[in-house]
């Protein structure tokens, strides 16, 4: 049976703390929600700014795939005619060919927010959806705080609507507007008002109670056939019921169909590019969509894995397009390196290689070191003990001074670097902006004429973390670091009390990477070039 989705992102999403999108912000998310099969696309309340407006102006011009777009908007005021109200006609105004308008569903809001009797608040409710469905709009109508309304007076809730039906809206939405209602409340109450009407309903829930999406897979499980929410749960206060988690719930668990299955698989995607386009960080832990979703650390949880993944996966992550990570850490069984370690293309020998890395690992997991965010200085440890050379060059000599006047204005720096590559030395001084700049510098410019490739390569990241901080001053760092070339970037991790040193392990490991991807590129080639010159 299928299920109509409907979207609030572009409105109730931008209604969250820290969410903030442009007009093309909001037509890109549009256009890849169209794309994804969304069937419904609230984007905005044209009545309330000028960018809603703006957003339904060029959402007229599109040609959408699949969705309808909705305009957004309320009843009309007491004391106007339908057809003066500003706020129907900026809903007429948009275009769509489909409206969501809320109505009050609660005898506190209709007498205090609205100051309206409570006849008058059904006669609005009735007028407004009369007018717009008189204007060949599908109406979707939103009851504003109907469970709060319900349990404090059901009859009257069930009024408001009776009225907006009878006036011909096309869904009943049932909205947990403050969020407060538990599961069991939401089952019974869309089950009670399924019962009186023939007019579909929909569900929109938030999450003060932390009950958003379990609140929406009961109201379906009640017999709700069309379910609002947001991409990843953004919205006001605590958000909405996300649909990143409502939808693979009713589609993989409980057999509704909400979209194509191949589309299913675009939900991680479709998660990150939200997230990405609204500059938000990602939830790691998020269901079904978040990095650690299909993530096994324990060893126990690992070894199971390899031999039947649904050992300790609920579906397989490529249904919603995620994938299987394996985490490097001190919870580590052998079978998590060997994992690791095939990812890498690196045979690790059974026995005593696999046992040698293991252990090589959690001496330096104690000593701070983390993998999970470094894997290039975690290939350079599975090579190295494997017993390739990934040296490259060694460290010398380093020196770094830096010199700040009072302002804190002048910090300048500069580092004196002497290495070996191979038989000679090289000797550089470079400065920077800050001393691991600086740092980074020396190394390139040493290295630049045994090396001259490693002008692409530049530092793009560098965090610091300082642990076992009781012990003051003498506190380990661990710094880790990020590179790129302009295709690709990678992570590389140092640990020490000093946070130069640190620093320097950090960096050069990430340049130590490079030359060994470059000298395996170039092994490629010429492996490649002589097998066809035997043909
Ligand atoms: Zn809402």
């Amino acid at each position: 049976m299928k299920i109509e989705l409907f979207d609030t992102t572009l409105r109730d999403g931008t209604q969250g703390e820290h969410v903030t999108l442009t007009v093309d912000d909001k037509i890109r998310i549009a256009r890849r929600l169209d794309d994804f099969g969304i069937d419904v696309i609230e984007g905005g309340w044209p009545g309330s700014n000028p960018k809603d407006k703006e957003f339904f102006e060029r959402a007229r011009d599109i040609e959408w795939k699949h969705a309808q777009i909705c305009a957004f908007g309320s009843t009309r005021r007491a004391g106007l005619a339908p057809e003066d109200d500003p706020n129907l006609r900026a809903l007429l105004e948009a275009e769509t060919p489909t409206v969501a308008i809320f109505g009050k569903s609660w005898t506190l809001h209709a007498r205090v927010a609205l100051g309206v009797s409570l006849e008058e608040n059904l006669e609005l409710i009735a007028s407004s959806v009369a007018y717009l469905k008189a204007h060949g709009r599908r109406v979707i109508y939103d009851a504003e705080h109907f469970f709060d309304g319900y349990q404090d007076d059901p009859a009257y809730a069930l009024e408001t609507l009776r009225a907006a039906a009878e006036a011909g809206a096309d869904v009943l939405v049932l909205c947990d507007t403050n969020g407060g209602t538990l599961p069991s409340d939401i089952y019974r109450i869309v089950g009670e008002v399924r019962r009186q009407f023939d007019v579909p309903l929909g569900i929109h829930t938030h999450n003060d109670t932390g009950c958003a999406v379990a609140n929406t897979i009961m109201a379906v499980a009640a017999g709700a056939r069309h379910v609002q929410g947001t991409i990843n749960g953004i919205g006001e206060r605590c958000g909405n019921a996300d649909l990143c988690v409502v939808i693979p719930n009713l589609q993989l668990k409980m057999g509704f169909t909400c979209v194509p299955e191949e589309k299913l698989a675009q939900l991680t995607d479709l998660s990150r590019f939200v997230n990405e386009v609204a500059n938000l960080t990602p939830i790691d832990r998020a269901p079904y969509v978040g990095r650690s979703a299909f993530a096994h650390k324990g060893g126990v949880h690992v070894s199971a894995v390899m031999k039947d993944p649904r050992a300790y996966e609920h579906i397989p992550p490529e249904k919603v397009g995620n994938r299987r990570r394996v985490l490097v850490s001190d919870l580590s069984g052998k079978s998590n390196i060997q994992y690791k370690a095939a990812e890498l293309g690196i045979e690790l020998k059974e026995g005593e290689q696999a046992r040698q890395a293991v252990q090589r690992i959690k001496e330096l997991e104690h000593l701070g070191y983390e993998f999970q965010g470094a894997e290039a200085s975690f290939e350079l440890l599975l090579r190295t003990i494997q017993g390739e050379d990934t040296r490259f060059f060694t460290l010398d000599r380093l020196r770094v001074r830096t010199e700040i006047d009072e302002d804190g204005g002048v910090c300048n720096s500069e580092a004196t670097l002497a290495i070996r590559v191979q038989d000679a030395r090289e000797l550089v001084v470079a400065e920077g902006n800050g001393p691991v700049d600086a740092l980074s510098n020396a190394l390139r410019k040493a290295l630049r004429c045994f090396y001259p490739d490693l002008d692409q390569v530049h530092l793009s990241d560098y965090k610091v973390r300082v642990l076992n901080s009781d012990d003051g001053t003498a506190a380990a760092v661990r710094v880790l670091v990020e590179h790129r070339d302009g295709e690709r970037r990678w992570h590389t991790v140092g640990v020490s009390t000093n946070i130069l040193e640190a620093s320097w392990q950090a960096l050069a490991d990430g340049i130590r990477y490079y030359l060994l991807k470059k000298r395996q590129g170039e092994l490629a080639a010429s492996a490649a070039l002589a097998s066809a010159q035997r043909t």
